[in-house]
């Protein structure tokens, strides 16, 4: 087996913390800091972002537009780099790592679901589903068959060869769903994943999102501005130009 450098470099980082009474956050940021930009254009977005997230929880981040919140699920995600502070994920530093091995921590850790789906037009729907497989070096019938069970379990079964651009926005939000599950990854980040739904549509895949915190446990952290979706969150902080203005639940 080759030597998977991203895994080599945090093996050797000791964990967060020891001892059951104080196991592990699944997630946790100290003093994050983010600015975009340089000189005139400099732009600060995230001011010293403290919080853990414990495993299992449900957490919601709510805030005004441009409050930074989908700056803040990105450096999460591993999709971005913060300036200063540390982030754990699963007791590991991570967040300054090289783009090589951040995708692939992402690949083990993280399901990342985008407001926009960001679905890949050209691949049908099982090939979207199966993309995290791929990179992974899953053959391809492995990869088809875990892929048709997840659209499967999402009431897609009908649409595994349609295209994004012949499905609605509904199905690719379930597809982008079935992408984020199919690696089965202990760490779920949504941003806004019902912003571009219609009530009905979306209730649907807070559902889904419900379902697996409750059956499997899996820990969400997920980006909204409807205060309903927020309220029935186990967890919830609110974002104000890029500080964390109040805290709700298990999230501290
Ligand atoms: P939210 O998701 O809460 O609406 P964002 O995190 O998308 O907010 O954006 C927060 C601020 O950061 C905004 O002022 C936005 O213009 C700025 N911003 C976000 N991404 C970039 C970028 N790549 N370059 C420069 N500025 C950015
Ligand atoms: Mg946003």
């Amino acid at each position: 087996m080759d030597l998977d450098p991203a895994m080599a470099s945090i093996a050797g980082f000791p964990p967060a913390s020891s001892g059951p009474e104080d196991a592990p956050s699944a997630l946790s940021l100290v003093g994050v800091s983010k600015t975009y930009g340089t000189g005139a254009a400099r732009v600060p977005v995230l001011h010293d972002i403290s919080l853990s997230v414990p495993a299992g929880d449900f957490l919601a981040i709510v805030g005004p537009s441009g409050s930074g919140k989908s700056t803040l699920l990105n450096l999460i995600g591993l999709l971005d780099r913060p300036d200063s502070g540390e982030i754990r994920l699963d007791g590991l530093s991570v967040g300054f790592q090289s783009r090589a091995e951040a995708a692939r921590l992402r690949n083990r850790l993280i399901g990342f679901v985008f407001q926009s789906f960001q679905l890949l037009p050209r691949l049908t729907a099982w090939e979207n589903v199966a993309l995290p497989l791929l990179y992974r070096g899953a053959p391809r019938a492995e990869r088809r068959g875990r892929a048709l069970a997840a659209l499967e379990n999402l009431g897609l079964a009908d649409r595994v060869d349609h295209r994004p651009s012949e499905l609605s926005g509904g199905q690719c939000q379930r597809v982008a769903l079935a992408r984020a599950l199919i690696g089965e990854p202990r760490l779920i980040l949504a941003d806004e994943p019902t912003g571009s739904l219609d009530t009905a549509t979306g209730a649907t895949v807070m559902d889904m999102l419900r379902d697996l915190n409750a059956r499997r446990g899996t820990t969400i952290v997920m980006v909204t501005h409807d205060p309903d979706l927020a309220g029935r969150c186990a967890s919830q902080i609110e974002i104000r130009d890029g500080r964390v203005q109040a805290r709700r639940g298990a999230a501290a």
